[in-house]
């Protein structure tokens, strides 16, 4: 079943084309023409986003959660097309495709079981103290309350699970927010044929038809109008450093200002001890070749630097390391902009003062090579080009003298998504010294593996300290990213037959469970 886009808006459930349009470049397959956004197609999304709140916001958690899965079902109907354009939209193989698609429904199934649970809802009772003394004590009761309209940016590296209808969709909805979102220029078609899939499921649910809609792109007007429209309440994004930071200072720049939680970048270091190289070096030179290489370094969570204590283990690690990237192929770029940007930024490393390259590629149009560089822990401290992060399959080894330098380096990093620690149990004492370091550096520190593959669930924690992330007390992937677009509401003496359903106790709604 082959999808063939027709390049329109969904705004609040009509598909609306406007005259300008841009076209998609595919790494394969047929050019689509696609309508460009504007500002008055994103007022309108505002529009109906705010009037369907005051339906979508206030209904159960039941019917929100039954919409949840009606989406993952609407996606599943479609599944085929999806991949099919998918593909050819990203350059990213089938498998990929499938697997992200799994992960998007497992996501929207996952928050409907949330919702239903009702724990995300963080209810909080202080029970009236009438006689108390000097001042008596009102009846206080809180909860978590959906902030209203969102916008959400999809990520050109997942066009799946960080896109239309992935994590950060499914969180606001999940809350209760009607999304307006954002369409990406790398992967249009993709995210309309999922458009059509929620379109389908707010359908078949009855919901107002402004919960959800999509505004494609084409120009950098639709994002900066988007994030500075009145009724949007918050912000969810995935993207460049540059472009995240952009958006961040329009929405702290509003009349009223707005969250704005933007996953940015991050070059995730591993930290090699030296009991675990000389135990296992080839090993961890392989995996980490592997890693790097993965989605051709697509990834957020990618692990750009290894630091190492010099000596033979490291050598042999760096040999193996070399050895494994050099048998990699080139893989295709998502897009050819992204490609321009990886070449742009290995020639630059490649240039700083004290790096040595130990693999270097050349990559033609569109494709990703790796590369390998090395510098010495002084050379790297000094210099913040090398710690930018570089979007492919780059790796950097910062060789350090002893211990005391790896922990000079780890306090050195700025806000990453992840820290990684290789260690044995010989490594302990060293290991408990980096810890409360990488613990203040990263949002995840993991210990004897990889950090791309990131687990869908409630202890997770995609986010860290900027630049990971505008906003370190949040994640964007897992259950705990809802709570980026909730608010906490106090409601005092507020009395019974006035309260939200989910805050009264049994006594007073018969019928309803206890909290
Ligand atoms: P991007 O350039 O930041 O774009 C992301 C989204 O934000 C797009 O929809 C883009 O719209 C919009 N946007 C960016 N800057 C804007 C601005 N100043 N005003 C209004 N809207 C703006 O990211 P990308 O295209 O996905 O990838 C480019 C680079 O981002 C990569 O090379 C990589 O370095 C980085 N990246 C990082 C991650 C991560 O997870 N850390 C993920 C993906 C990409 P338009 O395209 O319409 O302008």
């Amino acid at each position: 079943m082959t999808f063939t886009p027709h390049g329109k808006h969904l705004i609040a459930g009509e598909w609306i084309g406007t005259e300008q349009t841009f076209t998609s470049a595919p790494a394969n397959g047929p050019v689509h023409v696609f309508s460009v956004g504007t500002a008055d197609l994103v007022d309108q999304a505002a529009r109906a986003a705010e009037d369907a709140f005051w339906t979508y916001g206030y209904m159960t958690r039941a019917a929100r959660a039954d919409f949840l899965d009606a989406i993952a079902e609407e996606i599943e109907a479609r599944a085929e097309a999806i991949t099919e354009i998918g593909c050819q939209e990203t350059g990213l193989p089938e498998v990929r495709l499938n697997g992200e698609r799994g992960r998007t429904t497992g996501q929207l199934r996952l928050f409907a079981d949330h919702i239903r649970i009702g724990e995300y809802l963080d209810r909080r009772y202080d029970e009236a103290l009438p006689e108390r003394q000097p001042l008596p004590r009102p009846d206080l009761r809180a909860m978590q309350r959906p902030v209203g309209p969102v916008a959400v940016f999809g990520a050109s590296n997942f066009p799946l699970a960080f896109s239309t209808a992935g994590g950060d969709t499914a969180a606001a909805l999940a809350a209760g927010c009607p999304v307006v979102f954002k369409g990406h220029d790398a992967h249009p078609g993709t995210g309309e044929i999922v458009a059509e899939a929620i379109h389908a499921a707010i359908l078949e649910c009855g919901l107002p038809a402004g919960v959800f809609s999509l505004v494609q792109g084409g120009t950098i007007d639709v994002g900066q109008a988007l994030v500075q429209h009145s009724l949007i309440k918050a912000v969810g994004f995935t993207g460049s450093l540059s472009g995240g930071r952009a958006l961040f200072d329009l929405c702290a720049h509003r009349d009223e200002p707005i969250p704005f939680f933007g996953e940015l970048g991050s070059v995730n270091p591993m930290f090699m001890l030296p009991e675990a190289l000389a135990n296992r070096g080839t090993e961890l030179g392989q995996g980490w070749a592997g890693s790097l290489t993965m989605g051709a370094g697509q990834f957020c969570t990618n692990p750009g630097i290894a630091v190492v204590i010099a000596g033979a283990e490291a050598d042999a690690f760096v040999e193996a390391t070399r050895a494994a990237l050099s048998e990699s192929g080139a893989q295709v770029m998502l897009t050819e902009g992204i490609a321009a940007a990886y070449a742009n930024g290995a020639s630059r490393v490649g240039q700083q003062t004290g790096v040595q390259d130990l693999l270097t590629s050349m990559c033609d149009r569109r494709e990703a090579k790796p590369f390998l560089f090395r510098v010495t822990a002084r050379d790297w401290i000094d210099n913040h080009v090398l710690a930018e992060e570089v979007f492919g399959p780059l790796g950097m080894v910062v060789v350090v003298q002893d211990a005391d330098e790896m922990l000079s380096v780890a306090r050195s990093f700025t806000g990453q998504l992840t820290a990684t620690l290789h260690l044995d149990d010989a490594d302990a004492a060293l290991g408990r010294r980096l810890m409360p370091v990488l613990e203040r550096k990263a949002g995840r520190v993991l210990a004897n593996g990889f950090p791309t593959g990131v687990e869908v669930s409630d202890s997770m924690v995609h986010g860290g300290p900027y630049p990971a992330s505008t906003n370190f007390g949040a994640t964007s992937v897992g259950t705990l990213s809802i709570r980026r677009f909730l608010r906490p509401v106090c409601y005092q003496n507020i009395p019974a037959a006035l309260l939200p359903a989910d805050l009264a106790r049994a006594e007073e709604r018969p019928g309803l469970h206890d909290y």
